[in-house]
C-alpha cells in the first residue's frame, strides 16, 4: 500500500505524453502509474478532470529581501517566494546569489535561512565577480552549486551600485577555464555595456522624460548588444570547452547568435523568460515593465515562439525579482529593472501558449525535464518511479482574473494583473507533500523545502 494516490487525472509521461492513469506516491517519491482505481493507497485524492505534470523547475529567480536582491536575509523571504512558486505550479527554483565578498563564510548560512522558510526545494547559482570568488569556484561546484553567473555588462564602475568590480574578457576567459576544470557551467548575463552606454546617452538626450517608455528602454540596450555578447561568450566557451547557459534570451538577434554558435559546436543551452513570451514594447505596462534585458519588439516575441515550436529553446524561466512596487517609481529612466513572475508562471505560459497555438505537450519539457537535466537536478523534472514526487495539478478549464490581493509574493504586484488566465494551479506537491491544496497554501509546509546539491551531467 502506497502513501497517496492521485486518482482519475490525466498524467504527463516522458515517453507517451499525457495518459489517463492514477499516480502513486510513496515516501515522497513517485511509485508509479496504475490503471484507474486499482491501487491501494493510505490516502486517495480525486483529480478527475485535472492534469498532473511534474512541478515546474524555474532555473532563474532572485530570492532577495525587500529592495535587496542579493540573497535571502530571513526565513520569511523564502516562505513568501516559495509560496508564490507553489501558487504558479513551480516546485523547485534556482536562485542567483550575489555578493562582493567570498561565499565560503556565508554559503551554509544562506542555505540554512532559506531552508527554515522554504516550502519547496531550491538551489543556488553564484555570481562570480572577484578574484577571491574565482578561486572559490571548485569549492562551490563541490557544494552543489556548479553554475556560475558573470555579469558581462559590469565593466568600469557599472557594478559600483552592487559593490562589484568591473570585469573584462580576460576575467571571462579565466572563469570559463576554471568552470571547465571544476565541472561547472557559465550562465552569463550577455550585454555589451560599452555600446549600451553610447546608446543610452543618445536615447536619454533625445527623450529626457522617457516619454517613449518601454521602447526607449529597449533602444538603450537593443538586441544586437545582447547578441554580440552572447556570440562572444559562446565562441570563447567553445575554445575553452565549457558549457554555457544563455539566460533570459529576449530577442531574435540573440537567439540567432546562440543558434549559430551551437551549430558551430558550442555547448549552449537557451533559456528565455515568460515575460518575453507574454509582453513586448507595445504592452501597456509603463515603467512596471522595465526589465533587463528589456521587453523587446513584437517581432522578437514572435521569433521566440517560433523557436519554441521548432524545439530550439531549452527552457523557460521567470527571472522573478520580488522588490516592492516602490521600486518602479520615477518613470522609465529611474525605475529599477525586474518584476515578479512566480505566482502566475504556468497559468500565464499555458494561456499565451493557447494564443500561439503551442500546446502543453510542447511546453512541459521546457519547464520540467529540460531544466532538470541541464541544471543537474537528477531526481526532479519527471514523474517516473524513484523520482521526487514534485508535481502540480492543473485545471485547464478554469478561468480566473489575476488580482493583486491573491498573490503570494511579497512583491505584492504582477505584470498580469487584470488579465484572465485560462488555466489554474489546483494542487502543488513537494516530495509527496501538499504545499498548495485546492488553490490554498498549506501553512505548515513552511520549512519543508531543502537545499538541493546539483551535479552537472
Ligand atoms: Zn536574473
Amino acid at each position: 500500500m502506497v502513501d497517496l494516490a492521485l486518482t482519475g487525472g490525466t498524467v504527463w509521461t516522458e515517453d507517451r505524453g499525457f495518459v489517463a492513469a492514477d499516480l502513486l506516491i510513496d515516501k515522497g517519491r513517485i511509485a508509479g502509474l496504475a490503471s484507474a482505481g486499482r491501487a491501494e493507497a493510505a490516502e486517495r485524492v480525486d483529480v478527475s478532470g485535472l492534469t498532473v505534470m511534474p512541478g515546474a523547475i524555474d532555473a532563474h529567480i532572485h530570492l532577495g529581501h525587500g529592495q535587496d536582491i542579493s540573497r535571502p536575509r530571513v526565513p520569511a523571504d523564502a516562505a513568501s517566494e516559495t509560496g508564490a512558486a507553489a501558487t504558479g505550479g513551480v516546485t523547485c527554483f534556482l536562485s542567483y546569489v550575489l555578493s562582493a565578498d567570498p561565499y565560503g563564510p556565508v554559503f551554509d548560512e544562506i542555505c540554512a535561512i532559506a531552508e527554515e522558510g522554504a516550502r519547496l526545494d531550491f538551489g543556488f547559482h553564484c555570481v562570480i565577480a572577484t578574484e577571491d570568488q574565482l578561486a572559490e569556484v571548485p569549492w562551490l561546484v563541490a557544494r552543489g552549486a556548479p553554475t556560475a553567473k558573470l555579469f558581462m555588462n559590469i565593466r568600469g564602475d557599472e557594478g559600483a551600485r552592487l559593490g562589484l568590480p568591473g570585469n573584462d574578457d580576460g576575467y571571462l576567459f579565466r572563469l570559463l577555464e576554471t568552470l571547465r576544470d571544476a565541472g561547472g557551467m557559465l550562465c552569463p548575463h550577455p550585454e555589451n555595456i560599452e555600446i549600451a552606454w553610447v546608446l543610452r546617452d543618445r536615447v536619454m538626450a533625445a527623450d529626457p522624460d522617457g516619454a517613449d517608455g518601454l521602447a526607449a528602454w529597449n533602444a538603450t540596450r537593443p538586441p544586437f548588444v545582447e547578441a554580440e555578447a552572447l556570440s562572444r561568450v559562446a565562441y570563447l566557451a567553445r575554445i575553452t570547452g565549457t558549457p554555457v547557459h544563455a539566460v533570459h534570451t529576449s530577442s531574435a538577434e540573440a537567439l540567432k547568435a546562440a543558434l549559430l554558435q551551437r551549430g558551430a559546436g558550442s555547448d549552449v543551452s537557451i533559456e528565455t523568460c515568460i515575460q518575453y513570451l507574454t509582453h513586448d514594447t507595445d504592452s501597456d505596462l509603463g515603467a512596471t515593465g522595465k526589465v533587463n534585458p528589456p521587453l523587446r519588439a513584437p517581432h522578437d516575441r514572435a521569433a521566440l515562439w517560433e523557436a519554441i515550436r521548432r524545439g530550439q529553446i531549452d527552457m523557460i524561466a521567470t527571472d522573478h525579482i520580488h522588490r516592492p512596487p516602490t521600486s518602479k517609481e520615477g518613470g522609465i529612466w529611474k525605475a529599477q529593472p525586474g518584476f515578479p513572475g512566480l505566482d502566475t508562471f504556468l497559468p500565464a505560459l499555458i494561456t499565451e501558449g493557447k494564443r500561439q497555438g503551442v500546446g502543453l505537450e510542447t511546453l512541459v519539457p521546457l519547464v520540467t525535464s529540460n531544466p532538470a537535466k541541464r541544471m543537474g537536478l537528477a531526481t526532479k523534472g519527471r514523474l517516473e518511479p524513484g523520482a521526487d514526487a514534485d508535481l502540480t495539478v492543473l485545471d485547464l478549464q478554469a478561468r480566473y482574473v489575476v488580482r493583486r490581493e491573491a498573490l503570494a509574493t511579497d512583491a505584492g504586484y504582477s505584470i498580469h494583473e487584470g488579465q484572465t488566465m485560462e488555466a489554474a494551479v489546483v494542487h502543488t506537491l513537494s516530495r509527496g507533500r501538499f504545499v498548495l491544496r485546492d488553490g490554498a497554501l498549506i501553512a505548515d509546509a513552511v520549512g519543508h523545502g531543502r537545499y538541493v546539491r546539483r551535479i552537472l551531467a
